[in-house]
């Protein structure tokens, strides 16, 4: 009997990679609810932007809704991690519902930072993604009308403020620091006034996972991200890639990738969203071991250690 060789492929892995500590934080109060309350917990909003995670939570008793109002009276709820508008906390505590903030410390700092311009009377330009709850969660930390989206260079270059010497700007967490930065010096240049954060509010996992996907794409033809549509730090992972030149595809599960996409690929290089879990990875890895004699090298550009402290009300009991 003869054996077929499968074709030889490098795989280069990206690190860091995968859960972010705002991310592993979220997921945990949900569980901790769940232990601590009994099932079912609602969650308002997917509590992270991957479909194994929320199927996962789904699984042990968890009922993600979109709004308040599909949550009855007696129940607990849990705010996902990207933030939400102040309305919903008010909404919640005046109907007496029981509920766990799961926002990332990383956002929370920057609802705060919205509050404190506001309150110096300053104007801000948001930067950031129309739609994105995080997006959504910030713009609600202050009145209408007290902050500005910029979603582009191209929209920083045609902003006509008011008061163009009283300005401060924020960003989303999760951008792409190569277009935040262009942005964010097209708006320090023509507002020199423009107070802000040092640099930007992108947070250490997204900077990190974006550095990490650029030291690997180079080298590669192909790059597969792990992680969902509708997950903005994934999504900045597709354009880092495919801007070093290499082919890039976003992908949530094994099943997504296409034996076509390897024509001509030598190297194929592996990353995953801040919300992906490292399981993914896995079940990628052993679903391309089927056809392909994999050499697996990881690539390490930051080594993390961050982690954030969960809510008072449940981390009693899971210590
Ligand atoms: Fe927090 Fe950054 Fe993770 Fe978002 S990606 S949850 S801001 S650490």
């Amino acid at each position: 009997e003869q054996t077929i060789s499968k074709k030889p492929l490098t795989l280069l892995l990206a690190a860091p990679r995968g859960f972010c500590a705002g991310v592993d934080r979220a997921i945990k109060i949900v569980e901790l609810a769940l232990e601590q309350h009994g099932a079912p917990v609602y969650v308002r909003h997917e509590i992270v932007h991957n479909r194994f995670v929320v199927d996962s939570l789904k699984a042990k008793g968890a009922i993600f809704v979109e709004e308040l109002d599909e949550v009855p009276d007696d129940a607990h709820v849990v705010f996902s991690a990207h933030g939400v508008p102040k309305s919903v906390p008010a909404n919640a505590q005046q109907r007496g519902l029981a509920y766990f903030d799961a926002t990332c410390p990383l956002v929370s700092k920057v609802h705060k930072q919205a509050e404190r311009q506001v309150q110096a009377g300053r104007h801000i330009i948001f930067v950031g993604h129309a739609g994105h709850p995080e997006v959504i969660g910030t713009f609600g930390q202050v009145p209408a009308g007290a902050m500005t989206l910029v979603e582009t260079a191209e929209d920083a270059r045609n902003l006509q403020p008011a008061d163009a010497d009283n300005l401060a700007f924020l960003t989303q967490t999760t951008l792409s620091v190569d277009d935040t930065s262009e942005i964010v010096s097209i708006l320090e240049s023509r507002f020199p006034n423009i107070v802000g954060p040092k640099g930007e509010d992108i947070c250490y996992a997204t900077s990190n996972r974006q550095e990490a996907v650029k030291a690997i794409a180079g080298k590669c033809e192909l790059v597969i991200v792990i992680g969902a549509p509708n997950s903005s730090n994934s999504l900045r992972l597709v354009e880092v890639a495919a801007r070093s030149g290499a082919k890039a595809h976003l992908v949530q599960r094994a099943d997504d990738i296409s034996m076509n996409w390897f024509d001509g690929v030598d190297t194929l290089g592996l990353t995953a969203g801040a919300s992906a879990p490292e399981i993914l990875v896995r079940e990628i890895i052993d679903a391309l071991a089927a056809h392909f004699d994999i050499d697996e090298q990881q690539v390490t550009t930051a080594q993390e250690s961050i982690t954030f402290k969960l809510p008072r009300e449940l981390a009693g009991a899971a210590a």
